[in-house]
Order: C-alpha cells, then sequence, then structure tokens
C-alpha cells in the first residue's frame, strides 16, 4: 500500500476543470471563455505555490484542443487528443520552466516552433512557468512573439510573484489570481483520496496537514504521502501527524492562554519550558502565539469570526477562550508578542527574551484592573478640576463646586502620573472614551472635559491664555498625585513662537517626564485654547545632557538610550527605579 501512495500527488492531479480544488471563480471563466470562443491569446496565472496554476494551465490546454468536449466544457478523455495529453505525448504543448531555463537561447528555442502551426488539433499551447524569472534579454526576446501571436498559439504564463512582472507583459494577458486553497477544501480532497485508497483517517489529522500545507494542495499532497509512509496499520491518526509533522499541539497555546489571562507566570514559564524540551524552536512558538492571539481576536466579533481559518473541533476552543479574554487583552499581547517576534533574531538571550514577553502577557490583566481601579479614583479626584473647565467654557466667572449630577458622570480622562499603565492599554483608553464627535458642549456640558478626538479649531490665542491652561494642567496633575519632578518639569519657564510651545528642560529625566505627559498635556491645551496645531518642542540644557549620570533615575535614563525597551518594560510591569 505505501509503495503506490507515494504517487498521489500526480496520482490524483485533476484532469478536468470539475476536479480542481478551491479555484472555481477561474475554472468557470475558463469555461465561459471557451463556451462563448472568447479564448485570450495568452493568460497570466499568479498564486502561491502548489494552488492549481499549473494544473490549470494543462487542463486548459487539454480542453481547447479536445475533439469531442462535453457539454459541460470539459475534455472527453478519449478522443486522440485528450489520450496524447494524458500519456504525455501531445505534441501541442510546450512547457518551460523559466525558474531553471531562463536565457535568452532558452526562450529563442521556445519562439522557434510557435512559427509551425499544429499538426493535429486547433492549438499550440506555451506553458512558461516561474515567468518571472525570465532574464530581462529573455523577456524582450519573449516580448516580440507575445505582441503578434499567431492564431493557433495560446500562452500561458504563471508565476508567483506578480508583482515582478513587467507592465508590457501584464497588459498583454488576461490575468487569473489564484487562491491559497481553504483548509477546509484541502482537507475535503485528501478525505477522498483516503476513501479511495482505502485509508483510515482521523479528521482532525487531515485538517492538520491542511493547516500546515497553508493553502497550497501539492503540499498537502506530499504531506498525505509522507504520514500514509510512516504509518504501520494505514491510517492516520492526529497524535502520530502532529509527530511526523513536527507541529506544536495547539492545545499548548490554549493552555498557556489560560495561564497568562490568569496571570500566572509560573505556568506559563512551565508550559514554554515543555515546549521546548519537545525540541520546539522559541521563535517558531511566538509565531505560533501571535497566531493564537489573532485567531482569539477575530473570533470577538461575529463579523470576523469568517477569518478563523481552523477545523471545526478547533473552533468551539476559539471561540470560548476569546469570550475569557477581552479586546484590550489581546490587543496588549498582540504588541507585545509581534515585538518579541521582531526582536528575536537581535537577541544575544532568546530563551530570556521569550519568557519576558510571556511574564509582559502575563501582567497585562493586573495592570488593567489596577488601571480601572485608578480610573474610578480618579474620577473622585478629577471632579473638581473637571468642573472648573466646564465653567470656564461656559462662563468667565469659576464655580467652586460641583454639581452632585456631575459626579455620576465620566469625566477627565487624563492618565494619572502615579499610575503606571500599559502604553497600549492606556492609550485605547484614551481613544475608546473619549467623548462622541457632534454632541454641543452646551447639551452636555459634563462631557466638555474630554477631549473632543476630532478637533478641527484653528483659534487664535494669548500667551495669557496659554499659560493660564498650562498652569491648570500642571495643577491638576498635582491634585491626581503626579510625582514632585513632573511639577518641577512643568514648572519651567515656557515661551510660545506662533502655535510652538518651547521650554528648556533641566535632564534627561524631565524630557522623560515631559514625553510620558505631553500626550495628554497636548490635548488638554488644544482643547482649551481650541487650536489643534499646537505643538511642543523643548532642548535640554547643555551642561547637563553630557554630565555623567549619576542619580539612580539618571542611571536608568542612561539605559534607556542605550536600550529604549527598558523604558517599555518600565512601563508595562509599572517597574519604579529605587531611590
Ligand atoms: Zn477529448
Amino acid at each position: 500500500m505505501a509503495e503506490s501512495f507515494v504517487v498521489s500527488a500526480r496520482k490524483y492531479r485533476p484532469v478536468t476543470f470539475d476536479s480542481v480544488v478551491g479555484q472555481s471563480h477561474i475554472t468557470t471563466t475558463l469555461k465561459n471563455a471557451i463556451r462563448t470562443h472568447h479564448l485570450a491569446q495568452a493568460f497570466l496565472f499568479c498564486g502561491p505555490r502548489g494552488v492549481g496554476k499549473t494544473t490549470n494551465a494543462r487542463i486548459l490546454a487539454k480542453t481547447i484542443n479536445c475533439q469531442n468536449l462535453t457539454d459541460e466544457v470539459e475534455p472527453c478523455g478519449t478522443c486522440e487528443s485528450c489520450v496524447a495529453f494524458q500519456n504525455n505525448a501531445s505534441f501541442n504543448v510546450h512547457e518551460l520552466d523559466a525558474a531553471s531555463n531562463n536565457s535568452v537561447d532558452d526562450i529563442r528555442h521556445l519562439i522557434d516552433q510557435v512559427r509551425y502551426p499544429p499538426q493535429t488539433g486547433k492549438y499550440k499551447i506555451y506553458i512558461i512557468d516561474e515567468v518571472h524569472m525570465l532574464s530581462s534579454s529573455a523577456f524582450n526576446a519573449f516580448l516580440k512573439t507575445l505582441e503578434e501571436p499567431p492564431s493557433y498559439a495560446i500562452f500561458i504564463l504563471a508565476t508567483t510573484e506578480k508583482h515582478k512582472i513587467l507592465p508590457t507583459i501584464l497588459s498583454r494577458c488576461q490575468i487569473f489570481d489564484f487562491n491559497r486553497i481553504q483548509p477546509r477544501d484541502i482537507a475535503d480532497h485528501l478525505e477522498q483520496i483516503a476513501l479511495k485508497e482505502g485509508i483510515k483517517t482521523e479528521r482532525e489529522a487531515l485538517e492538520l496537514i491542511a493547516q500546515k500545507a497553508d493553502g497550497g494542495l501539492r503540499d498537502a499532497l506530499s504531506m498525505f504521502d509522507l504520514n500514509v509512509t510512516f504509518s504501520t496499520d494505514d491510517t492516520l491518526r492526529y497524535k502520530e501527524v502532529l509527530e511526523n509533522l513536527h507541529v506544536l499541539d495547539y492545545d499548548y497555546y490554549f493552555r498557556l492562554t489560560d495561564a497568562l489571562l490568569a496571570g500566572d507566570i509560573s505556568q506559563s514559564l512551565l508550559i514554554f519550558n515543555e515546549i521546548l524540551n519537545k525540541g520546539f524552536d522559541g521563535h517558531q512558538f511566538v509565531v505560533g502565539l501571535l497566531e493564537h492571539f489573532r485567531n482569539l481576536l477575530v473570533c470577538q466579533d461575529p463579523a470576523t469570526i469568517q477569518l478563523l481559518e481552523v477545523s471545526e473541533s478547533a473552533k468551539n476552543k476559539y471561540l470560548d477562550q476569546s469570550a475569557q479574554a477581552s479586546r484590550y487583552f489581546l490587543l496588549s499581547a498582540l504588541s507585545i508578542g509581534s515585538h518579541t517576534d521582531i526582536h528575536y533574531k537581535a537577541a544575544k538571550q532568546q530563551r530570556l527574551h521569550v519568557e519576558l514577553c510571556l511574564m509582559k502577557i502575563a501582567k497585562i490583566n493586573d495592570v488593567l484592573n489596577w488601571d480601572s481601579l485608578a480610573e474610578d479614583e480618579k474620577k473622585k479626584n478629577s471632579v473638581i478640576a473637571a468642573d472648573r473647565i466646564v465653567a470656564d467654557r461656559q462662563s468667565p466667572a469659576p464655580k467652586p463646586q460641583a454639581t452632585p449630577s456631575v459626579t455620576n458622570e465620566p469625566t477627565v480622562k487624563y492618565q494619572n502620573g502615579a499610575m503606571p499603565a500599559p502604553a497600549l492599554g492606556s492609550k485605547l483608553k484614551t481613544t475608546v472614551k473619549l467623548a462622541p464627535t457632534g454632541e454641543t458642549p452646551q447639551n452636555e456640558p459634563t462631557k466638555t472635559a474630554e477631549i473632543a478626538p476630532t478637533l478641527t479649531a484653528e483659534r487664535p490665542f494669548t500667551f495669557e491664555q496659554l499659560q493660564k491652561a498650562w498652569a491648570e494642567f500642571a495643577q491638576m496633575r498635582e491634585q491626581n498625585g503626579g510625582a514632585v519632578s513632573e511639577q518641577v518639569m512643568l514648572n519651567r519657564t515656557i515661551v510660545c513662537e506662533g502655535t510652538t510651545i518651547k521650554l528648556v528642560l533641566d535632564n534627561l529625566h524631565q524630557e522623560q517626564l515631559l514625553n510620558e505627559v505631553k500626550p495628554d498635556l497636548l490635548g488638554y491645551l488644544r482643547h482649551q485654547l481650541q487650536n489643534r496645531l499646537l505643538q511642543i518642542s523643548y532642548q535640554i540644557a547643555q551642561s547637563d545632557a553630557k554630565r555623567n549620570p549619576y542619580t539612580p533615575q539618571e542611571k536608568f535614563n542612561a539605559l534607556i538610550e542605550k536600550n529604549p525597551h527598558l523604558a517599555q518594560l518600565q512601563q508595562r510591569l509599572g517597574l519604579e527605579v529605587d531611590f
């Protein structure tokens, strides 16, 4: 059984349009063109490897030469021409693999044959595979033929890299874009083959092969063959296929995500260790984890569930787990994970690099919870400040006290400087919770304290107004528990040139503080002064910038300069420098 199997890719290569898997948009169009005699003379078949470009080219060649087309516009398979095609003995089809034969001579040899009409049949078909690999001189030689082909010649160019095809070629071809084949279609196809060959299969095993093939049927078929060869009892089992293909069981990712959601760092590290012990590569693991989070994310919106390309059995698991994860968690985890992915190759301690990533992700929920607690605190504290802002906008006389109704409404969303917040999380919050546009401040007084996301005004302002707004902001930060060093920074002398506020900072620490507070500060100023063009620029006093780091904070800042990731780490994990 096994020996006869090594050839299933060739044995089960489709020979009619109807047996082509997962490209019905192309086969339908081609059949219609044949039926209505509107066949182009040059085609460009684009798409990933192993999805049926060459197969379709051959079927097209066979079909248009068939002497006895069926009513479904399929080759009969019995006429002289069809038989010649089936035996690879037809003189009407010429194939050139440009990946290995890309010289001018190769293409001249092909072009020479174009001059002679077919002796039997109607058309001569020239298939050039990987056409983007032709040398530019070969391309030019070919272009002339393509411009004025004899009526019996049909060119089918295939490529995996459409962007490399010259516009002069593109403009002369009818272009077909082949899809990656859906895993479900591939699994179905394998199931049919297994049935015909008397192989017993577990559906999950076939789905795993389909996943791993990533949309390529040819790869799926060779993996199928391989697994049948390894099987001792003509049965494909999920567990064995997993081993044979060296695929990480997705159960690991489900277990790991459970641990991460629970904030269980130890368990996360142990699971990662288990994966490494099974011989999986850390980078491969990170990529898989990202894919897992991405799948959970698309599950959260009914509109995007269709983007989930997993087996039916896995689908419910994804839906369950995605219900347990917040969107903030997933977006933050994706952000941390992709950072780890990008910097993996450069990391000196790659294992630690991934472990840090897991630790950060395990901390997300903590920080998010902390953040929302802090929000509640801030709501209480900022009511007075917010009310002042409202009052300032409504009338020149400030009202000192808040009305009770105001206290129940969300008010100022400025980030509390004393509270650590994940960069992504806090950004999201600012975006999500902003007042909707279109609401007038007069009708919704409590909303006016929030920054309108689409501020369009460019109102002139005086320096006094700017100073006042700046001082108000500093005061709000102070009331909300802002650090003393931040107040020192905010109390620097400011000057204004046009819409650019300029200040001179004492040191790198102040620079860091300013950058942390800048989004909130600018948002507040732009809103208060109704001018969206406001910018802040700063300089660091020369004498200090060159000084050697002295305080722990300065030393840390110096380290950040060398490795900016430290700042993110500090922010994400809410770490503080010990003084
Ligand atoms: Zn035929």
